[in-house]
């Protein structure tokens, strides 16, 4: 399928115009950047894995009935998505204590909270996704209170759902980000998960052992990232042997 201009890249993506009105076509890199990019490496077949990873997610999500902007995968490291607005808010769902929580609070990592805890950071880089509250995201317009009900029930299903599948693979899901979108339907807005679901962006423990199977492998440096997606995605049955990961090209 041709796609079309780019129209935004980002540390781990690309966005092309898609073939019909309101379509996107989301592309992914092997590009890994830490530490509001600090610290970048190239790893080889992280963009396959996430892509495959991501399209399992959103399809659960969207069988549940969680409605999300994916649409189709096209190829190795292309999905078509619905264009949304996206709410410049990161929503970050925790279920045990870790990364920067256990750093702000000084509670240990792997504690487990008495719930999950929504967290929102505003989305901006340059200033880091610094932690906000919902006063902040009220007061300066990003989501209206109906937005906010409707962003915690879904940041809320998909921790359950995502919690679920994971423990049925022997995997603690720690914590997670997600991004919602605004999609317009004639005069009706919609909220939708939008972006990604994939190791990038949760941390994934394996219960027997405790080994980190996301992101934190690179942030980190506790080995090869691309073997530790691949086990998530061999768990879930996502990749079948002998299809792994490929170089990366822009065409495959
Ligand atoms: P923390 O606030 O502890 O750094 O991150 C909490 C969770 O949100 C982790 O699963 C982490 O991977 C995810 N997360 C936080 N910020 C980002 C981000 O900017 N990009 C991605 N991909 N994930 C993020």
């Amino acid at each position: 399928m041709a796609r079309g201009k780019k129209i935004y890249e980002g540390k781990a993506k690309i966005l092309f115009e898609g073939p019909e009105p309101g379509t996107i076509v989301q592309y992914f890199k092997d590009d890994a950047t830490a530490f509001n990019a600090e610290k970048k490496d190239v790893i080889d077949g992280k963009g396959v894995l996430n892509n495959r990873l991501s399209e399992y997610f959103m399809t659960g999500l969207g069988q549940i009935g969680v409605p999300t902007h994916f649409m189709k995968r096209l190829n190795m490291r292309e999905q078509l998505v619905r264009n949304c607005e996206i709410i410049p808010l990161e929503v970050i769902v925790r279920n045990f204590a870790a990364g920067s929580m256990s750093k702000r609070l000084g509670i240990e990592e792997g504690t487990q909270l008495p719930r999950p805890i929504v967290e929102y950071c505003f989305k901006d880089d340059s200033l880091g996704d610094p932690l906000v509250s919902e006063e902040h995201i009220a007061a300066f317009g990003w989501a209206s209170q109906q937005d906010m009900d409707d962003i915690l029930g879904l940041a809320l299903r998909v921790n359950d759902y995502l919690s679920g599948v994971m423990y049925g693979v022997g995997i603690r899901l720690v914590d997670f980000k997600i991004e919602i979108g605004r999609v317009y339907e004639g005069e009706f807005q919609r909220l939708v998960v939008a972006d990604e679901i994939s190791p990038d962006s949760c941390r994934l423990w394996d219960i027997e052992t405790g080994r980190k199977l996301d992101k934190d492998v690179f942030r980190r440096d506790l080995g090869n990232l691309t073997d530790a997606y691949a086990e998530v995605a061999r768990r879930l049955g996502v990749m079948p042997k002998g299809t792994g990961p490929q170089k990366p090209t822009l065409v495959n």
